[in-house]
This record gives structure tokens, C-alpha cells and sequence, in this order.
């Protein structure tokens, strides 16, 4: 630091307080209110302030504290100015009487407070003010009022403290960010020169961080996207046009690709603290039995967290990679949750990895990512995804038969709270009524079963001292989800019910009529969840998203919420056009009138395209049961090779397995879904993969909840069909093409059988640098796949 020279520091007051006056136990038990349900019990009490108090009122003070002139900014909900002494008021919601919150939690509350008070004795010249907190019971409909009246000099001593525990932080972060800002100027790029394409995405994405924009990039296969991404993004923290990088995937592959271009970039010389935070169950010892609970089954890593959080926090910013073995190994040492250490570096870190949730999921997101004043790069990577995603994170849904396994389960131990389920699983049938079969809509949340809803987990919060039955945790979670989206329910949003959805029988007769159990779905469908994620993006400096699958762009502007003039750019293939050979096979119809008839062409095909040479290929079917049906129909006609089939479910051990047989060193005949975890986000470089076979256009099953979204676009006068079906369709045929070519070594085939791939309107949205050729008979399209295996190799395309 340069003597006598000041650094300005904005500080939220928020900020502040969650930083240095945090102390005890990680919170537990029942979650609170959610945002939408706390900021309707505010603004109930704003409606009616006492006389003379003011709402919202915004408070700043500037303290200068050794090399720091800081201005503390924060917004309090009531306040009276003019009062003898001045008067502010801080309200805060809560599910339950206030004498049973945890004492951390009121303590942090009563800290925001004191710091208010500071800075507004400190702007105004005040001696005195009173301080209320007030707690609004949603539960109960009722507040409950404390109230202090403290001086200056106590309140000032106490936010200095709690500013100097702040400021002590603050050196470290900007001695690094100095060091970040230095290294990322001279940064070079890892892999010695640009490949086609990457300069090009690099630059777009480096101008959207500078002027505050938004892109979209259609990356190839083997582009290099992430590393051009995040070079881009390097350059534009270096230079000081952004303060955060979040790099966000759908999948975990995605996500440890990510990790793995950082770390090139920090070998490169970056001194860049990154942080890939994981899914809390993966994150957490207890799932393996790496810590216990104690006699009260508490967990010893979240009891007094918060008062071991500080070195820890020290620890990792001087270690810069906060990777997964990072964390844990921190955690480790003092004794903390390794899940919620990962959340408490978040705002810290300067590249953070992470899923689509904690970004964009208004159950899951992670406000410190978007409210802290840090100007961020959202890099949304596999965004095609996001369309689907979004949708589901704006949807709900409960399943009668699950709540009543959860009222039976807890009878005896919970009976309040097993009523309270019957309740609920009794309002959604009545709203779903007699309809067997039709599935109910309506374009209202369900107001009877969200009543029920809100009323059950308001007994829950009240009675949050007692271990709830572990059925209940999955239940509970959907419960929540279902009051949150029920809260926003909007203009894109749809209720639908339908009878049946999981089995008719649970060995329950209540509820029906005629005596026999009926199941009943109740769904809050987001139709549209566009409008959500551009509201999203304006807490960002700037959003550049890209995928291998971006056409048309017009279509992925208006899903994602993104400007209409959004500006996209489709790179071409670093691949020499020899590499990928690209047949369509239109003698096949896979629509589902008609997929039996061609059961035995398919197979044929697929066995003309194996015998053309034997190696590793992959097959991708709409659905599991016809890939089923063409697996028997390829055993009967053929010997070898035996198909390998994709689990119906497929969890990690089986997903490892699978991939395993493409390295064995035996030819591997696979048979996958189109848009499942083998059909995206595998890397099956060289000799592992030589053919993927489409068979179909992958349009999403044509069911209500699909007819739905096609009416909805339909609506506002969009094709619905591109938008619901056909789009959509053609994302997960170039997903699974995509997996072929992944190296300027690889050569491989494509093999597009659908008739529908011949016509216009999907032809034309298939990637300019294919070439595809037309076969229509199995021994032909053999002869022209030996002939194309026989030519000799590209040479490499670096250009
Ligand atoms: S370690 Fe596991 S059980 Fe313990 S607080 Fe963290 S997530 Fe919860």
C-alpha cells in the first residue's frame, strides 16, 4: 500500500454483517420463509407503518479506516427521522414465535440493525436512536417487537470492530486481485496458437465482459470452447472490465472440464482462486460415514461453524484452488461442512463452477453470486440445455400416493403433521375432480391445495424441534418447491392434474369415490421460463452463451431470454470435412404409428454400417422401448455383435461401466437415448467411438404437457412446433453426432436414419459443414462406408 494514499470500498451492510458478525451453529431443521412469502409479509407491515415512519429508506455513512475510505449503503424497511430520538425498524419473517429462532440467527439480525443505527447517528450528527426489530410470525399472522435505544459511541464501536474483522479480509482479497489483474494482463494462451474458431469466440465473448453485452456461440465439437471462454474471461478480469467469472454447466462433466481449463490457465501462470462447488450430496462426509452425528443426531461439522469459518476461509484464499479435494481437505482440518464452506467462498472466488441452479433456480440460487455489488461474466456452457432446465426449475409437482406413504409412515410418532399430508393429497384430488383419465388444466395456481400446502409446512416450522421421519425429506423438499412456485405462479405457468401417473394401487382406498385407490399428479408447469432467465441476467455484467448445438439462433435468443439482437455467431468445424462422413438413410420412418414395421430395416442398417468396418459405434434411439424392440430385432438377424444397452436408469457405477466397453479394446456395438447421459457431455476421443447411428429426429414425445408448451409458444404467435418438437429434436441429433469427431485425429461416420432428415424443414437446420449423402438400401450404404474407411486420412487442420 502506498502511504497516504485511500482505497474507496463500498460495502453493503448485508455484506458486512453475513462477513463478520456470523457466529454459532450453521442453521438446520426447517428452512424459512421462502423470498416471495418473506417479501409479501414485509411489505404487509410497510403498508401500514406507524405515523411518521417512512419505508425503504436508503442510509449510507463514509468512515475513513486506515487505508480505506469506506461507504456503508444498506436499505432499512421503516424508519422516523424526525423522532425524539430518531427511530429505524428492521423487519424480518420468520415460521415460528421468535424466542425459537436460533440465537445466531437473531443476533445477526439485531447486528444489521446496530449498523443502520450507525450510519444514520454517524450522517445525521445524532447522539441517540431507537432500534426495533420486529419478527412477522407467517404462521400465525402475528409480529412481535424488540426494541433498544443505544447511543453513538456504542453503536460506531461496534461497527468499527466489525469492519476492521472486514477490512483485515479485504488486504488479502485486493493484494490478490492485484496479483489476478498483473498475471491476467500478461496471460497467454495455454495451448500455444488459437485454433479455427476459438480467436473468433474468444473476442465475442471479450467484448460482451467490456461493454456489458450479451452473446451467443455455436462451438462445434472440438472448438475448444471452454478454454476459449475461459482465456476470454481471464483477459477481461485482467483488465479490470469484470470482478467474477461464473462458468456455469448442466452436467458434472461440463463442470470438471471447466476445472480442469482453469487449472491449465493457473499452470499458465493465472494465480486465480477458483471454486467448483458440487452438489451437496456429493459434498458431504456423512453420505460416506466420514463424520457422526451426535447423541442428538446433529452434525458436528455444521455446530459452531460459523466460529471456525474465519482461518478456513484464510486457508483457502491462500491456496487459490478451491477444487473438490481442496475444500475437503480444508474442511477437514476444521472440522466444517465442506458443502456449505464451498458456498461461504463463493463471493470470494474469482472463477466459480457450478450448475445452472445456483444461478437461475429460485429455490437454489445463490444470492451472494448476484447481490454483493461484484460485476460478473455469467459463461453459460451447454446452454441448450437451459431451455428444459429453466422450465423445470420454475415447475413443481406433488404426488398424491408419496404423501400418503408419508402420512402412513409418521401416524403414530407426527399424527398433526400425517393429517396435514391427508389434507393436502385430499385438495389435490378434489381439484384434479372425477375426470379417470383427462388430465385437469387450469391456467390458476391451485388455491385449495396450496392452502393445504402452506399450512402443512407451517406446522412443520412450528413443530421443527422434533426429527421429522426421514421419508419425509424428499416429500418436504417437494412440498417447498411446490409453495415457492405456487407464490410465482404467472402468466407462463399452467396447472395440470392427471389420475394414474404412478401406478393405480398403494394399499389406500381413501379419497375415491368408487373405493379403489387413484393416484393423482398435481404439476405447476412452467411453460416458458424465458421471461425468468432475462430477469436473471440483468443482475450480471454480461452473459455469453454457447453450446455445439446452437441453430436456429432465432430460437435460442427467444427461449433463453436473451435480447432479441443478441448478436450469434455459428464457428465453423476445426475439422478437415474428410474426417466426418454424414449419410442420411430416409428408407427408414420412425414415427410411432409406424416404427414397428421398420423394426427389421433399421437393424439391417445398423448391422451395414457395423460390417463396413467393425470398431465402436453408438446407437441413439427416441426411447427406451424402441431401442429395445430394434435390439431383438438385431439379435435375431445377427450373431455378433451383441448390442450393449443402456440402463433404464442409469446411475454412476452403471454409466462408468458402460463407457468402460468402448475402451476394452473390443469392438463395441452401444444402443443409448438420444439426449441421456451418453448421448451429451462424453468425450469418446480416438478410436472409441467411430459411427453414432440416429435413428429418428429426437422430437420429445408428443404428450399434454408437450401439447402444452406448443400452444403456449403457439400463443404468441411462434411456430409451436419448431419451438416445442422439432428445435428441440434437432439439439439432441447433433448431440449425439456430435460425440464422433472429438480430435484432429479422429475419423468417423454419421448415419442420420429418419425419413423426416430428407425433408426441408429439417435438413436445413443441420450444420453447414456436413455433407451429407443419401442412401436408401442397406448393401449400398455398406459399400459407400467401406469406401469412405478406405480413403486416406486428413492431414491435421490447424488453421
Ligand atoms: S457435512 Fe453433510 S450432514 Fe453435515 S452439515 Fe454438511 S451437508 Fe449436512
Amino acid at each position: 500500500m502506498v502511504p497516504g494514499v485511500t482505497t474507496p470500498l463500498a460495502i453493503p451492510v448485508r455484506q458486512l454483517v453475513e462477513f463478520a458478525c456470523r457466529s454459532g451453529d450453521l442453521a438446520a431443521g426447517v428452512p424459512g420463509p421462502t423470498a416471495s412469502a418473506g417479501l409479501r409479509g414485509h411489505q404487509q407491515l410497510q403498508r401500514s407503518p406507524p405515523p411518521g415512519y417512512r419505508p425503504e429508506v436508503r442510509l449510507s455513512a463514509t468512515v475513513a479506516l486506515d487505508e480505506f475510505q469506506v461507504e456503508l449503503k444498506g436499505r432499512v424497511d421503516l424508519m422516523c427521522a424526525e423522532g425524539e430520538p430518531p427511530a429505524i425498524e428492521e423487519i424480518k419473517t420468520c415460521l415460528v414465535p421468535p424466542d425459537r429462532l436460533p440465537d445466531a440467527q437473531v443476533a445477526l439480525h439485531w447486528a444489521q440493525l446496530k449498523v443502520y443505527g450507525f450510519c444514520h447517528l454517524h450522517a445525521s450528527g445524532g447522539a441517540r436512536i431507537r432500534l426495533q426489530l420486529t419478527w412477522y410470525d407467517l404462521a400465525t399472522g402475528r409480529s412481535y417487537a424488540d426494541a433498544e435505544e443505544l447511543a453513538y459511541d456504542a453503536l460506531r464501536d461496534f461497527t468499527l470492530a466489525a469492519l476492521q474483522r472486514y477490512l483485515a479480509w479485504q488486504r488479502l482479497m485486493q493484494h490478490h486481485r492485484r496479483q489476478l489483474r498483473a498475471a491476467a494482463g500478461a496471460l497467454r494462451f495455454p495451448f500455444g496458437a488459437f485454433r479455427a474458431g476459438q480467436r473468433a469466440m474468444a473476442a465475442d465473448i471479450y467484448r460482451a465482459a467490456r461493454d456489458g453485452g450479451q452473446c451467443l456461440i455455436e462451438a462445434p465439437t472440438g472448438t475448444g470452447k471452454t478454454i476459449s471462454a475461459l482465456f476470454a474471461a481471464a483477459k477481461a478480469l485482467g483488465e479490470g472490465h469484470v470482478d467474477r467469472i461464473l462458468y456455469l454447466t448442466a452436467k458434472n462433466s461440463g463442470r470438471l472440464a471447466a476445472a480442469d481449463m482453469v487449472a491449465a490457465l493457473v499452470r499458465g501462470g493465472l494465480p486465480a482462486g477458483s471454486l467448483l462447488i458440487r452438489a451437496k450430496a456429493q459434498a458431504c462426509p456423512c453420505h460416506t460415514g466420514a463424520c457422526e452425528r451426535d447423541a442428538e443426531g446433529r452434525c458436528p461439522r455444521g455446530l459452531g461453524f460459523y466460529d471456525r469459518l474465519p482461518p478456513a476461509r484464510e486457508r483457502l484464499l491462500a491456496l487459490g484452488t478451491m477444487d473438490a479435494a481442496a475444500i475437503d481437505a480444508v474442511a477437514l482440518e476444521y472440522q466444517l461442512c465442506p458443502f456449505e464452506l464451498a458456498l461461504q467462498m463463493a463471493p470470494w472466488a474469482d472463477i466459480v463452477i457450478c450448475d445452472f441452479n445456483y444461478v437461475f433456480d429460485p429455490l437454489v440460487e445463490l444470492s451472494c453470486l448476484r447481490d454483493d455489488g461484484a460485476r460478473a461474466l455469467l459463461l453459460v456452457d451447454e446452454v441448450h440445455n437451459l431451455v428444459d432446465r429453466s422450465r423445470q426449475m420454475y415447475s413443481a409437482q406433488l404426488c398424491r400416493s408419496d404423501l400418503d406413504a408419508c402420512a402412513r409412515a409418521c401416524r403414530h410418532d407426527h399424527p398433526a403433521l400425517s393429517k396435514a399430508l391427508r389434507r393436502v393429497a385430499s385438495a389435490m384430488l378434489r381439484w384434479h375432480g372425477s375426470a379417470a383419465t383427462a388430465p385437469a388444466i387450469g391456467r390458476a395456481a391451485p388455491a385449495a391445495v396450496s392452502r393445504a400446502v402452506d399450512r402443512l409446512l407451517q406446522g412443520l416450522a412450528t413443530a421443527a424441534d422434533d426429527p421429522y421421519p426421514e421419508p419425509l425429506t424428499e416429500v418436504l423438499r417437494a412440498l417447498y418447491r411446490f409453495a415457492a412456485i405456487a407464490a410465482l405462479f404467472g402468466a407462463h405457468h399452467t396447472c395440470m392434474a392427471r389420475a394414474g401417473a404412478r401406478g393405480d394401487s398403494r394399499g389406500d382406498s381413501r379419497g375415491d369415490s368408487r373405493g379403489a385407490y387413484r393416484d393423482v399428479e398435481v404439476k405447476l408447469l412452467c411453460l416458458d421460463a424465458s421471461e425468468y432467465l432475462a430477469h436473471s441476467y440483468q443482475s450480471f455484467q454480461a452473459v455469453a452463451a454457447f453450446s455445439a448445438t446452437l441453430s436456429p439462433a432465432d430460437y435460442y435468443r427467444r427461449a433463453l431470454g436473451l435480447h432479441h439482437d443478441t448478436p450469434a455467431r455459428i464457428l465453423p468445424s476445426p475439422f478437415a470435412p474428410q474426417q466426418l462422413g454424414v449419410w442420411l438413410y430416409p428408407a427408414i420412418d420412425t414415427r410411432q404409428h409406424q416404427r414397428e414395421h421398420h423394426l427389421g430395416a433399421i437393424a439391417r442398417a445398423i448391422g451395414a454400417v457395423y460390417a463396413a468396418r467393425p470398431g465402436n459405434y453408438l446407437a441413439f434411439f427416441p426411447s427406451y422401448r424402441f431401442m429395445q424392440q430394434v435390439a431383438e430385432a438385431f439379435t435375431a438377424m445377427f450373431e455378433t455383435p451383441r448390442p450393449l444397452l443402456q440402463e433404464r436408469a442409469t446411475d454412476e457405477a452403471q454409466r462408468r461401466a458402460f463407457l468402460d466397453q468402448f475402451e476394452c479394446g473390443r469392438p463395441t456395438l452401444g444402443f443409448a437415448i438420444m439426449g441421456g447421459v451418453f448421448g451429451e457431455g462424453v468425450d469418446y476421443a480416438g478410436d472409441r467411438l467411430i459411427g453414432a447411428i440416429v435413428v429418428g429426429v429426437g422430437l420429445p414425445a408428443a404428450d399434454t404437457e408437450q401439447e402444452l408448451i406448443r400452444a403456449e409458444y403457439a400463443a404468441a404467435g411462434i411456430d409451436g412446433f419448431d419451438f416445442a418438437y422439432r428445435f428441440p429434436g434437432l439439439a439432441r441429433v447433433m448431440q449425439a453426432a456430435g460425440r464422433v469427431i472429438r480430435s484432429e485425429r479422429d475419423r468417423g461416420v454419421v448415419v442420420l436414419m429418419d425419413r423426416r432428415f430428407g425433408h426441408h424443414q429439417y435438413r436445413r437446420h443441420l450444420p453447414r459443414y456436413w455433407h451429407p449423402r443419401r442412401c436408401s438400401d442397406p448393401s449400398t450404404l455398406q459399400g459407400e462406408l467401406q469406401a469412405f474407411w478406405q480413403e486416406a486420412p486428413p492431414a491435421p487442420n490447424n488453421s
